[in-house]
This record gives C-alpha cells, sequence and structure tokens, in this order.
C-alpha cells in the first residue's frame, strides 16, 4: 500500500475524491439543474478506462475514500463494471456512490456484489406529486424500491440526502426522519447551495437554515449533538428516541466547514475542482490524453494542482450565483 500522502498549501491531508462519472441524469431536480440542460458531448466525456487511471493515481497518492456521483452515475453504462475495477485498487478503503436511487432496484445487487461499500440516496418528499415536481421527472415509489433493494442487497448504513427548501418540503422534515427510523438509515439534510443559475424558485426566499430544520425536528424528537464524524462536512446528532439513526446537516451557509477539507472533486471532464465554491481548476483529461502511459505526469499535474487549494469557500444566501456550473456538472 502507498505511504504517500497529498497535503495542500493549508496542511491539510486531502485522501477523499468525489468523482463524477456523467453530467447526465434521468432526474431534473428544481434545485440543481435546468429543465432543458445541454448535457457534454461522448469525446469531452472522460472514458472508464481514463475514470479508472485517474482513480488508480489519487489512490497511489494517498487517497482513501472515492465517491462516485454525477449527474446521476447509474446512467453511466458499464457502471458496475467501473466500481469493479475502482473497489479493487490496492489502498483504497472505501468507495460510496451518491445517486438518486431511481435505478437501485435493478443495480442495488450487482453493485454490492462488485465492491461498493456504502450508498447515499437522495430523496426530498415523501408525497408522490410533490416528488415529481421537485425532480420534475422523478417517480417516488421507484426510488422507495430501490432503497429498500439497497437494504436488501446488504448495505449498511445507508443514508438520506434531503436538500429542504423553504415553502417545498420543509412541512416533511420530521416525515423524513420518521422514515430513515422505521428502514434504520440515516437522514442528512443539505441546506441549498448557490451553484448554477435557477429560474424556477428564488433561492434567498427557499433558504432553510440547518438549525431551522433542528427546530422543526425538536417538535417530536430530542436531538442529542454527537461528535461524531463521517469525514465530511456533516454534523450528527442523534435522537433520544432512536438512537441507531444519525441525523446529519451540511451547514456551507450557516457552519463553515472549509478548515478542516480533506477533499476534492473531478469532473467528468477530467478537471480537478479544488473547492466546491471556487472555481480553481486543473485540467487532468488535458495530461492524461497528452502522455499515454505516463503516470508520472498525471502524478506531478494532481501534486502542483493541491498546491492551489482554497482555504474556503464563500458562499452568500441571495440570489447573485457566484458559481456559474451547475451541481450535476461539479459532482455533487
Ligand atoms: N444524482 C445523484 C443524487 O441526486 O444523489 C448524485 C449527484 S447530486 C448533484 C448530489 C447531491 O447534491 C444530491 O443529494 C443533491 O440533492 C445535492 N444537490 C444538488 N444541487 C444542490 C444545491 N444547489 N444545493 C445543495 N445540494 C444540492
Ligand atoms: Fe440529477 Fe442528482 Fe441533480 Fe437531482 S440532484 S438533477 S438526481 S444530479
Amino acid at each position: 500500500m502507498s505511504t504517500e500522502q497529498l497535503i495542500d498549501g493549508y496542511n491539510r491531508r486531502i485522501d477523499y475524491l468525489r468523482m463524477s462519472v456523467t453530467d447526465r441524469c434521468d432526474f431534473r431536480c428544481v434545485y440543481c439543474m435546468a429543465e432543458d440542460m445541454q448535457f457534454l458531448p461522448r469525446q469531452r466525456v472522460l472514458t472508464l478506462d481514463e475514470l479508472v487511471t485517474l482513480a488508480e493515481r489519487f489512490v497511489a497518492l494517498g487517497t482513501r475514500k472515492i465517491r462516485l456521483t454525477g449527474g446521476e452515475p447509474l446512467v453511466r453504462n458499464g457502471i458496475v463494471d467501473l466500481c469493479r475495477r475502482i473497489a479493487a485498487l490496492p489502498g483504497l478503503r472505501e468507495l460510496c456512490m451518491t445517486t438518486n436511487g431511481s435505478q437501485l432496484s435493478r443495480l442495488a445487487q450487482p453493485l454490492f456484489d462488485a465492491g461498493l461499500a456504502r450508498v447515499n440516496v437522495s430523496l426530498d418528499s415523501l408525497d408522490p406529486t410533490r416528488f415529481r415536481e421537485l425532480t420534475r421527472t422523478g417517480d417516488l415509489q421507484q426510488v422507495i424500491a430501490g432503497i429498500d433493494a439497497a437494504r436488501a442487497a446488504g448495505f449498511r448504513r445507508i443514508k438520506l440526502n434531503c436538500v429542504v427548501l423553504k415553502g417545498r418540503n420543509d412541512d416533511e422534515i420530521g416525515d423524513l426522519v420518521r422514515f430513515a427510523i422505521d428502514r434504520g438509515l440515516d437522514i442528512t439534510f443539505i441546506e441549498e447551495m448557490p451553484l448554477g443559475i435557477i429560474s424556477e424558485h428564488s433561492r434567498a426566499e427557499s433558504f432553510c437554515s440547518s438549525q431551522e430544520v433542528r427546530e422543526r425536528i425538536g417538535e417530536r424528537y430530542t436531538l442529542i449533538e454527537s461528535a461524531e464524524s463521517s469525514q465530511g462536512p456533516s454534523r450528527y446528532w442523534r435522537l433520544a428516541e432512536a438512537p441507531d439513526t444519525r441525523i446529519g446537516f451540511i451547514s456551507p451557509h450557516s457552519h463553515n466547514f472549509c478548515g478542516t477539507c480533506n477533499r476534492v472533486r473531478l469532473t467528468v471532464e477530467g478537471r480537478l475542482l479544488l473547492c466546491l465554491g471556487n472555481e480553481h481548476a486543473s485540467d487532468l483529461k488535458a495530461v492524461l490524453r497528452a502522455h499515454p502511459g505516463q503516470p508520472e505526469r498525471i502524478d506531478r499535474a494532481i501534486r502542483e494542482a493541491l498546491a492551489h487549494k482554497p482555504y474556503r469557500h464563500n458562499f452568500e444566501v441571495n440570489d447573485d450565483v457566484q458559481i456559474v456550473r451547475f451541481m450535476n456538472m461539479t459532482g455533487g
């Protein structure tokens, strides 16, 4: 196993890579995409072999955890085989995925068998009509069947991700917590981030802080703050009434988590994004395609990029978009 480490300019150890495997998606969630999205032409997208090569270089340089995301990772052809190849990289401790769950009924078991260790499934509403409105195309029953298929396949510590929008789903917070408890899942509530230009709602009006979400949960349950961490930006709480369920909060506005940042993102175009909230990036696809068979060139580019990782993001709660790329391009 490699003893290499990636350390950025602020002495943070970067050992977590979020890899986008596609910018495409079968949903069009209102906070994530415009209704009529233009997706990337195939030649601009990393091939499966290129994705494996880049994952291999990151693991060789000390990455211990990789999360596959997108877009919707399960709409990428060959995703099960990609998981198998990445999960087998010596030195990688955990391969995870964030998915909208729409294809899990079919793919949960093959993914588990391929070595995928954990899944996070996005779920913003338990009302079929509202679920359709928020995702524009999604089918709630299909996603719930997918979550159940993941449980049956053997996945442990499945986590739900819920973006809370005031006036659209904030009245469902208690029901979503109940759903998580009943199925033995964890759940994380996410503050909406200003990524990409959306037209359907005003981000300033829909903003719901993690503190407000906790107050809602507090109307039904007793929240106990916990010191545990999943080595991500979530802060966790437990419930006195259901101690097995962890309630996470990702609060980019109200709680800045940059000081302990341990991650970078790779877009499916091969751009290494050093921070979710900044444009600093390095084009690894260009290096990979210009120097085939020369892994040391990629390693050097990754190390050089890390030196430019910014200290922190600076999201503001208003409608001025600071980052023009959409979340599906960023690899959420
Ligand atoms: N398609 C997969 C899914 O929905 O889980 C993976 C990609 S999606 C971009 C990853 C996560 O980002 C999802 O949980 C989604 O809810 C969240 N997300 C997307 N746009 C967001 C935004 N503007 N602010 C906060 N979270 C966002
Ligand atoms: Fe697709 Fe995920 Fe974005 Fe929703 S949040 S549109 S499921 S990529």
